[in-house]
Formats: structure tokens, sequence, C-alpha cells
């Protein structure tokens, strides 16, 4: 008879979901397993960009209960799996006990924390404290907004910023004024730098202005002050700049400086090899879903089979970050940008992988 091990996992998005799927494929243990995440529903929030301009029934594809994928993942197998819908508090690695928001404590054998991070404006990813509906409501009402504002700022030139940019400029070229402010010497200048010039034209095209090498400060809800403290009134400002680790539950020392968490390469906390890191969470890995699935996964299942199958004789893969990034980014609804492990590839390939549905069809095999 197998023994039964309990597990519990904080988070209930990409990462979450994806250590369920490594976790219930053992058959030599039993695992009861508890997921715990203030969303009920996972939602693929990889869409955003275009669910601001889209309308209501594409939202609803982009969300997924998450009782609906336990059950239907841990059927037939040895395993379970119950939601909690809750937000972590606290862990005590020493005394393998989870604290959540009432003040309950739940024991575990393995813990995997896949608690991401969150985004300064909410409509970009879940809360850590609030139900996805929160996350959705601000989407309804930026999208509101838009359709009211007559001028727009966008704050990050980054991939979010550069995809909110070109779905804005394809939908009210020539009707509303965009501005992107990127905070460095160019849109997408960090992650593909060959791209630069395209990504700059292809805006320009969609009527978007382009504001460079400004680290430049929202100030109330309309105004935009740029370095040399002069202003500039907007009907809306978005904030698509950086990212928050949802950490705030663990202790300092297994934080680095941006208070991600810092692991051994394969993903254990270097202090409690039971607790195991995925996802947006980790310091070593690169914020992206492409990581999570095509370089995480693997260091993740074999680290699993070690910890929590108890495989001694499995090989642990450390993880390695890809030097060439791979990266699709859609501007406008007509192609966009992309590097396959560095490799360019044309404007078609992108608008057929991503720009032209935001990969909202593919969305339920990320979050189920
Ligand atoms: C607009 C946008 C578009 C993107 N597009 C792409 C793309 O096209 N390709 C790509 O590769 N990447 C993309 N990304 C990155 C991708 O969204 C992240 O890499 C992914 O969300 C990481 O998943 P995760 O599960 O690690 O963390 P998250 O998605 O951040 O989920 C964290 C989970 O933990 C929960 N949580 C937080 N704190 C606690 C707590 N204290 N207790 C319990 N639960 C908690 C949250 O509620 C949530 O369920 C995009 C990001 C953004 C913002």
């Amino acid at each position: 008879m197998a023994s039964t091990k309990s597990v519990i996992i904080v988070g209930g998005s990409f990462a979450a979901i994806a250590a369920l799927k490594t976790l219930v494929a053992t058959k030599e243990v039993k695992l009861d397993i508890t997921l715990i995440s203030p969303n009920d529903k996972a939602f693929f929030n990889v869409a955003v960009p275009r669910l601001l301009v889209e309308n209501e029934v594409t939202i609803e594809k982009t969300v997924f209960p998450l009782d609906e994928s336990l059950d239907k993942l841990t059927k037939g197998t040895l395993h379970k799996a119950t939601h909690v819908k809750s937000s972590v508090k606290h862990v005590e690695f020493n005394g393998k006990v989870v604290t959540i928001a009432d003040g309950s404590k739940l024991s575990y054998d393995n813990l995997i924390l896949a608690s991401g991070a969150r985004s300064v404006s909410p409509i970009w990813k879940l809360d850590s404290v609030e139900n996805v509906d929160f996350t959705l409501e601000s989407i309804r009402q930026t999208s509101d907004r838009i359709q009211k504002a007559r001028s727009i700022a966008i704050i990050g030139g980054g991939t979010t910023g550069v995809e909110t940019a070109g779905e804005l400029g394809h939908e009210f070229k020539g009707r509303k004024k965009i501005v992107l402010y990127t905070g460095s010497s160019g849109p997408l200048s960090i992650p593909l730098p060959g791209h630069v010039s395209s990504v700059t034209d292809k805006l320009k095209q969609l009527g978007v202005e382009i504001v460079n090498n400004q680290l430049v400060k929202k100030q109330g809800e309309s105004t935009i002050v740029l370095e040399d403290g002069t202003t500039r009134d907007f009907d809306l400002i978005l904030e698509a700049q950086k990212l928050i680790p949802n950490t705030e539950y663990l202790p300092n020392e297994v934080l680095d400086k941006r208070r991600y968490v810092i692991t051994d390469d394969y993903f254990r906390l270097r202090d409690f090899h039971d607790v195991i890191c995925l996802g947006d969470i980790l310091a070593l890995g690169q914020q992206s879903l492409v990581d999570l699935v095509y370089n995480q996964n693997p260091t993740f299942s074999k680290a699993i089979a070690y910890e929590v199958f108890g495989d001694t004789k499995v090989k642990l893969t450390p993880y390695v970050k890809p030097s060439r990034p791979t990266i699709l980014v859609p501007i406008g609804r007509n192609g966009g940008v992309g590097v396959v492990y560095g490799f360019s590839i044309p404007n078609f390939v992108v608008w057929f992988s991503k720009s032209r549905d935001f990969m909202i069809p593919k969305a339920s095999g990320y979050c189920t």
C-alpha cells in the first residue's frame, strides 16, 4: 500500500497548476494536496492587453474554476486535492506549518511555493489577497475608462506596455492620443535588442507616441511627471512598469534584494529541501510563462521526484537560464515581433501564433 504525504501548494495560477500536474502523475506515493490561493478561478492574464479592448464575451473565455481542474486532474488517481480560498500569511519551515488569513494552521510534508508576483496596477495579474473577480472587475472598469478617454499614457516599455500600446493604437488610431513612456532607451530594448527600430516603427504606424529615456512618475490620477519636473495630463494612465513578488509571508533570509525567493539550482530552498519553488516567484527565473513551461518544468519535476516521491536514484537537473530569448510580442492585430531561441521570426508567424487571438483558444491548456 502506498504511503500518504501531505503537500501544500501556495498559489492558484500557472505555476500552481503545473505543479499539481507533476504531483498527480506519481503512482508510488499517495498525496493529500492542498492548494491555497485567494482566487477560485485560474486566469489567463496573457490576454489582458486584448481584453482591454475586447468585449465581455472574451473575458469569460480566460477564466477556469480551480475546483473543476482539481477534480479533473485527480480523477482516477490515488490522490486527493482540495482548494482553500485564502492567502498564506506565514510559514514556519522548521515546524512545517503554514498559517492562512483566518489564523488556521496547516501542516505539510512538502511545500510548493508558487505565489508568483503581482502588478502595481491590478489589471495585469492575479492579486495576493483579492479573488479573481477583483482582477476581472478592474479590467472591465479600465476598459470602460479607455473607451471614454481621449488621451491615454502607458508607463513601461516592456512587453505588457508595448502590447497594450499596440492594442490601443490598432483600435483607436487617430481618435485618441496614446503615449508610451518606455523608461529606457526604447521599447523592448532589454529583451529584444535587434528589434528596437521595428517595434518603434510598428507602434508609430499605429499612431503611438513614444517617449524614451525618461523615468516618469504618476501623480494623482491623471498627471505624468517627467524627470525635469514638467508635467503632462492625460484622461487615463496605465501603469505597466513593474512586478511585486508575492513573498510577504516568507522570512527575509530566503529572499534576494528584489524580494524574489533564493533557491539552489534545483528550485529547493537552500536550508529546507522539502520546500520547492516554481514560476514567477523564483529569483533564478525569468518571470515568464515560456520559462516556466520550457525551462523550469524539467528541473521542477526532477526535484519533485527526489524530494516528494523519495526517488533518490533520480538525477536532479539544474535550471539553466537560456542565453537566447524566446518571446512573441503582438503589436496590434496584424502581427508584431518575435524571437525563438534568439532567432527572429517573421511578422506572419507572430500574427498566427499570438496577435490574431492572444492565444485565448489555448488558455485552458495552461489554466486547467
Ligand atoms: C499582461 C501580461 C502578459 C503576459 N504575457 C506573457 C506571454 O505572452 N508569454 C509569457 O511567457 N509570459 C507572459 N507573461 C508572464 C506570465 O503572466 C507569468 O510568467 C505567469 O503569470 C507566472 O505564473 P505564476 O503562477 O508563477 O504566478 P502568478 O500568475 O503571479 O500567480 C500567483 C498566484 O499565487 C497567488 N498568491 C499570491 N500570493 C499568495 C499568498 N500569499 N497566498 C496564497 N496565494 C497567493 C495568486 O493569487 C495567484 O494565484 C505575461 C505577464 C503579463 C503581466
